[in-house]
C-alpha cells in the first residue's frame, strides 16, 4: 500500500525505512526492500508484519548501497506472508519490482507463463507482472525500460510500480495508472513515494506522474517521462508546501 524509492549519494536503506514508517498510516500487512550494493548485486529482504519486523530481519544482512526501493503491502491477491510480500523477483532474479494496486488480468498472463515453464514463488498478481516483464524483454531482446512499456500495454488494472535491475545501480524505473506516485527531485538525488510524506524532509520539488506514464530515474540526470506508448512528456516541477 506504500512505495518508497531512493537513488543518490547517501545510503538508501535508512531513507527507505524512514519512508516506510511515514507511510504506515495507510495500513499494511507486510514490508520489504530491494537494494543494489557497490558490486551491483541485487538483494531483496521482506517480512510479514510491521516495518520493525523487517528491520529485525535485515540485522545481519548486507544493507549497503545508494539505490533501493521499498514497499508496504496491503494484500489483495494472496494471503499476507513472507513469500507474498514485495519486492518480487523475475525468473532469473535480475529484476525486482514493487507494486501498489491490482493486475486484473493476472490469471491469463500467469497461465501463459506457466505453459512456458515459468515457476512462481508467490500467489500474488504482482509477481505475474515482474515475470511477464522479463518474458517480454527476452522475447523482444530489448532494454528493461522498453520491456516495461510493452508489458504495461498488455496489463489491465491499477498500478504504481518501481523496478530495479541487477547489474544496473544507476536507474530506477517507475510507472503508474490509477494509483498515485510522486518523484522527488533533490540535488544529485531522487526520491519516489506513493505520496509526498517520505520525500518532504529531503526536497520540496516534485513531479506527479500521470496515468500510464513511465519514468526513467537515472542517477545523474533529470528524470525522463514517457507514456507507455513511448511518447516523451514534459513535466512542470511542482513545489510542495513545507510545514
Ligand atoms: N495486489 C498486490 C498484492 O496483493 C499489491 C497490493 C498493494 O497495493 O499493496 O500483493
Amino acid at each position: 500500500c506504500g512505495i518508497v524509492g531512493y537513488i543518490g549519494f547517501r545510503d538508501a536503506y535508512p531513507i527507505l525505512i524512514k519512508g516506510l514508517h511515514r507511510l504506515e498510516y495507510r495500513g499494511y500487512d507486510s514490508a520489504g526492500v530491494a537494494l543494489l550494493n557497490t558490486d551491483k548485486e541485487l538483494s531483496v529482504y521482506k517480512a510479514k508484519g510491521r516495518v520493525n519486523d523487517l528491520e529485525e530481519y535485515v540485522k545481519d544482512k548486507d544493507i549497503s548501497g545508494t539505490i533501493g526501493i521499498a514497499h508496504t503491502r496491503w494484500a489483495t491477491h494472496g494471503e499476507p506472508s513472507n513469500a507474498n510480500a514485495h519486492p518480487h523477483y523475475s525468473q532469473t532474479e535480475s529484476i525486482a519490482l514493487i507494486h501498489n494496486g491490482i493486475i486484473e488480468n493476472y490469471a491469463v498472463l500467469k497461465a501463459e507463463l506457466l505453459k512456458k515453464g515459468y515457476k512462481f514463488q508467490s500467489s500474488t498478481d504482482t509477481e505475474v507482472l515482474v515475470q511477464f516483464i522479463e518474458y517480454v524483454q527476452n522475447l523482444n531482446n530489448c532494454d528493461l525500460f522498453s520491456a516495461v512499456q510493452i508489458a504495461l500495454n498488455q496489463v489491465v488494472g491499477a498500478y504504481a510500480i518501481a523496478i530495479v535491475e541487477k547489474g544496473n545501480p544507476d536507474q530506477i524505473i517507475a510507472a503508474r495508472k490509477s494509483s498515485p506516485l510522486v518523484i522527488g527531485i533533490g540535488e544529485g538525488e531522487f526520491f519516489l513515494g506513493s505520496d509526498a510524506s517520505p520525500i518532504i524532509e529531503y526536497t520540496n520539488k516534485v513531479i506527479y506522474l500521470n496515468d500510464e506514464e513511465i519514468a526513467l530515474i537515472k542517477r545523474n540526470d533529470e528524470p525522463k517521462v514517457f507514456t507507455i506508448s513511448n511518447v516523451e512528456t514534459t513535466h512542470e516541477i511542482k513545489e510542495l508546501e513545507l510545514n
